[in-house]
């Protein structure tokens, strides 16, 4: 697993130190990006001692699935324990003709913004850019079909874990990398201005913003960051973002009722966005335990989103993916994480599924025992 946070620079100079031809280097890059494969015994393209070169460099070991719960709304959220221990979550969501993957970016986030359950844990450790990439190889081995979308909406603040995020955006929209079209890889961030700066420029993908409150004194009591990076600044930064024109920038609107959800806060909304091509995700919050915040009800969430339609942008209302297998998308892991509360519900459910695969697993056995029996009887 090691070996995903290589680049291809990286891997031929990996082949030139072996003393092997640069285009083995691009062999490796083709079999763990084009083919998804992790196990470089079976790279039939390889000779035994490249192989072997290949097991001795790198640590090739997984990570454990800790969950794997699958939602009504079809929606799948898969836990993953990471080698030192760590839980992070990632949500699988098919569409008819697209497959969305959101990913995370660090164990926890530092950012520590009031409403959101990963903050609340405060930041454990940066993912290196290999465990950012096996999320999307680790979905493309899991689900159906192959990962088509990534939003960096599950654990962390991509733009906190800059050069190792860039990295993996960079082996995402490769086209002998994963070929992910770059209008499809969407970075989402609460702001932080010098990396938005810097990030068309070094890998074009879109950009998402968790904006919350168009009114500095609200959005920097919701989140800190505001402090730093006030709204008027991030303005200049998103108006100067190279996005492609056509796409916009979308920002990430959490709707907490009695808090920034009236048309007073709207309005700001509308004066901050002037200039901008932005479409607006307005999301309900997410409760969880240990927070008072509700989400606003189905009246003002109406009236928030006709304010905005009527003037012009787009405002369709999302709710988190999952929310029935615990919480939207990174609040699983935060949870469990930090030990905050067992959810009843997802400890029932996995020890219903753990039971049930043992009794698959009996069956089976059985089955094959069977198959043995009558197999040598007709030998
Ligand atoms: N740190 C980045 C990306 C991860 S958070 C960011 O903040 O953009 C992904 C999204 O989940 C953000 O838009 C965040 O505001 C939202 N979110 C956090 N807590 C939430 C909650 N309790 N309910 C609904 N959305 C939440
Ligand atoms: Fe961090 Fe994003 Fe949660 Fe804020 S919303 S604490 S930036 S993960």
């Amino acid at each position: 697993m090691e070996a995903l946070n290589l680049s291809p620079e990286e891997w031929q100079a990996w082949a030139k130190k072996r003393g092997f031809a640069p285009f083995v280097g691009k062999q490796v890059y083709e079999w763990l990006y084009v083919k998804n494969n992790l196990d470089p015994e079976s790279y039939t393209n390889l000779s035994k001692e490249k192989k072997q070169a290949l097991l001795e460099d790198f640590s090739w070991k997984g990570w454990e699935i800790e969950a794997h719960l699958k939602s009504q709304d079809l929606s799948e959220k898969i836990l993953l324990k990471t080698l030192d221990n760590h839980l992070i979550e990632m949500v699988l969501m098919p569409y008819k003709n697209r497959t969305t993957l959101c990913i995370s970016s660090q164990v926890g986030c530092r950012i520590g913004c009031t409403f959101c359950q990963t903050g609340k844990m405060g930041l454990k450790r940066s993912l290196t850019s290999g465990e950012i990439l096996y999320q999307i190889i680790l979905a493309n081995q899991l689900g159906e079909s192959r990962v088509t979308n990534i939003v960096f909406m599950g654990m962390g603040e991509p733009l906190d874990n800059y050069d190792e995020v860039v990295k993996a955006c960079r082996t995402m929209i490769d086209h002998k990398g994963l070929s992910l079209a770059q209008s499809r890889v969407t970075v989402s961030t609460s702001g932080l201005i010098p990396e938005i700066n810097k990030l068309g420029h070094d890998v074009p993908v879109r950009l998402a913003i968790s904006l919350h409150s168009a009114i500095d004194e609200k959005r920097s009591a919701m989140m800190p960051i505001n402090r730093k990076y006030p709204l008027a600044d991030l303005k200049k930064a998103l108006e100067n973002y190279p996005a492609p024109s056509r796409y916009g920038i979308t920002f990430e609107y959490v709707l907490i009722e009695g808090e920034n959800d009236s048309i007073k806060d709207a309005k700001a909304l509308v004066k901050f966005l002037h200039g901008i091509k932005a479409k607006v995700n307005l999301i309900p919050i997410n409760h969880f335990p240990g927070i008072e915040m509700r989400p606003s009800t189905a009246e003002s969430i109406r009236a928030f989103q006709l304010y905005l339609t009527e003037r012009s942008i787009p405002a369709p209302v999302r709710y988190s993916k999952g929310t029935d297998v615990s919480g939207g998308c990174g609040q699983l892991a935060a949870k469990r994480e930090s030990e905050i509360n067992a959810d009843p519900r997802v400890l029932h459910r996995q020890r219903r599924a753990a039971h049930r695969e043992k009794i698959r697993e009996k069956s089976k056995k059985s089955d094959n025992e069977h198959l043995a029996h009558s197999g040598s009887s007709q030998a």
